[in-house]
């Protein structure tokens, strides 16, 4: 936006206005309403009306939270348990939303902005797709922030994809891989990843459909 490439702490989902959007798993509903008091994000009416779910995954000590954004029917209550699948709300463009989308968004121990994590690699792939992730690093070990990266389909025409690594700062890393690049949605097939990072690094890597390819060059 404006020339500048500036984080965006959700995924999207554009789809038609009432689409129901369903519960990514099971929780209890802690917000069910209208953005427009701020307070989900650091600007009022982000997320427009937005359900957030409070999970307890088995293992887990941390809390995680899922936010569905830009919604143009709520069908749930605040305090009310929710089961994986049950039908939230429904697909709209409330908010600060170009085009009927779902925002989502996850959440770990506290259901705040700085809170959120990359999406990405919380969502399990569609069937024959697998995801990719990575760390890029300086030779003593830093990681590399805001690194364009290009990931390039060799034998599908699925659209090259330019990504870049997180920027300093911020914490959108899965803790227990701290990586800092991620995409959750590639069709399974061998690619090119490029990088510049000490001169052109050139690899080829695979994605098996239902798994993730780490990469640390
Ligand atoms: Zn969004």
């Amino acid at each position: 936006m404006n020339g500048e490439r500036e984080i965006h702490h959700g995924v999207e989902f554009e789809n038609p206005i009432g689409t129901p959007v369903l519960a990514a798993a099971a929780g209890t509903v802690v917000f069910a309403g209208d953005d427009s008091g701020g307070g989900l994000s650091p600007w009022p009416n982000f997320y427009g009306q937005a359900v957030v779910i409070e999970h307890h995954p088995a293992g887990w000590e941390q809390p995680l939270f899922t936010l569905y954004g830009h919604l143009s029917e709520m069908n749930v209550w605040e305090g009310e348990p929710v089961q994986v699948g049950q039908v939230i709300g429904a697909v709209g463009m409330s908010g600060s939303a170009d085009g009927p989308h779902l925002h989502f968004e996850v959440r770990v121990g506290e259901n705040t902005y700085a809170s959120s994590r990359n999406p990405e690699l919380w969502l399990t792939p569609r069937g024959g797709f697998g995801s990719l992730a990575g760390r890029l690093t300086t030779p003593t070990g830093e990681n590399i922030p805001a690194l364009p990266v290009n990931i390039l389909p060799l034998n599908s025409d699925f659209p090259p994809l330019y990504l870049q690594t997180y920027e300093a700062g911020e914490a959108l890393s899965t803790a227990s891989l701290e990586e800092n690049f991620a995409v959750w949605n590639l069709p399974a097939g061998r690619y090119r990843m490029e990088f510049i990072a000490n001169g052109l690094h050139r690899l080829e890597i695979t994605i098996h459909p239902g798994e993730r390819t780490f990469v640390t060059p």
